[in-house]
C-alpha cells in the first residue's frame, strides 16, 4: 500500500476541524442559531486563530462546509474500510498528487470533470 493511512487520518481530522470551525463562524455571521452540540459554547478564542484560516478557505469553502464535513467524513470512513484512494465512480485508483490536494476526494480527475460538467 502506497498511502500512509494514519498520515491521511491525521490530516482529514485536522481539515473536518479547521472546516467545522471556519463553518460555525459563517454559520454564526448568518444567523444566531447556536445549535452546534460541540463543547466550543461560548468561547470565541478561535475567532482570531481562524481568521487567517477563514481568508484561505472563505472561496472554496462558502456554504460547501457541509458537503466538505461530509466528503471528509466518507473519507475517513472510507480509510476505515480499506476503500480510501479509489474512485467511487469507476473504481480506479485515485492519484496520489490528487489526494494530496484534496485529501477527501472521493472521485478521480476524469470522473470530477464528468461530473461537473453536468
Ligand atoms: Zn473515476
Amino acid at each position: 500500500m502506497s498511502i500512509d493511512i494514519e498520515d491521511r487520518r491525521g490530516e482529514l481530522l485536522a481539515m473536518r476541524d479547521r472546516v467545522l470551525r471556519a463553518a460555525q463562524d459563517i454559520v454564526e455571521d448568518d444567523k444566531d442559531d447556536g445549535e452546534l452540540s460541540s463543547a466550543a459554547g461560548d468561547q470565541h478564542l478561535a475567532d482570531h486563530a481562524s481568521e487567517m484560516f477563514d481568508r484561505e478557505v472563505d472561496e472554496s469553502l462558502g456554504e460547501n462546509a457541509d458537503q466538505l464535513v461530509r466528503d471528509i467524513d466518507a473519507a475517513l470512513a472510507r480509510l476505515d474500510e480499506g476503500t480510501y484512494g479509489t474512485c467511487t465512480r469507476c473504481g480506479q485508483p485515485i492519484p496520489e498528487e490528487r489526494l494530496d490536494a484534496v485529501p477527501y476526494a472521493v472521485l478521480c480527475v476524469s470522473c470530477k470533470r464528468d461530473e461537473e460538467r453536468r
